[in-house]
């Protein structure tokens, strides 16, 4: 994983928006650690894009959630999480078991989010307005994540750009 400083036990929320890299920066972690909204939205409907299973998706995925944090297990959630009111539920799940919430930002500039929408399959591309306002929203939050509750807020970008640096180093 790209952040070795992590408690063991702990819950960590990616928030950014589509095209951000959150999915790519969630894969350097076990799978089994991983709650992700599209494979929600995929076991609940066969379709990892259908939007109109968001609601039956967030549904279990709270329900895994709360499970885990209950075995007080290490669990990263892979959704945009924009929105405060997608995170509240997060953040108390993570409380009401006494596990450390960290909100770890993707800032990837709004242009190379829109740009990344250009290649993806059809049922997996988010419309232009929607990505810009989903990073709006991203850097809007960063100033109430702690308050919402988070005991940490990382930045996912300056970790990504120091990897390769940190990989040369090591060589
Ligand atoms: P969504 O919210 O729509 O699921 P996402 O935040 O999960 O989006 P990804 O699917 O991880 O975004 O990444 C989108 C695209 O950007 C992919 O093609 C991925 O290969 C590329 N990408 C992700 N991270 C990086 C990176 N650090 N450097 C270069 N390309 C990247
Ligand atoms: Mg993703």
């Amino acid at each position: 994983p790209l952040y070795p400083d992590l408690p063991k036990n702990c819950l960590v929320v990616l928030i950014g928006a589509a095209g951000a890299g959150k999915s790519t920066l969630a894969g350097t972690w076990p799978a089994s650690q991983v709650l992700s909204l599209d494979a929600m939205r995929c076991a609940v409907s066969d379709d990892a894009g259908c939007q109109e299973a968001t609601g039956d998706a967030v549904d279990v995925l709270h329900l895994v959630l709360e499970r885990r944090m209950a075995r007080r297990v290490f669990t990263v959630v892979d959704a945009t999480n924009v929105s405060r009111e997608s995170r509240q539920p997060l953040v108390a799940a993570a409380k009401r078991h006494n596990m450390p919430a960290i909100a770890v930002i993707v800032a990837t500039p709004a242009d190379v989010c829109v740009a990344r929408q250009g290649p993806r399959p059809a049922n997996r591309t988010v419309p232009e307005d929607t990505v810009r306002a989903q990073y709006k929203a991203m850097v809007h939050s960063h100033q109430s994540l702690r308050a919402e509750g988070f005991n940490e807020v990382l930045f996912a970008d300056a970790l990504y750009r120091l990897e390769p640096f940190l990989k040369r180093l090591s060589q």
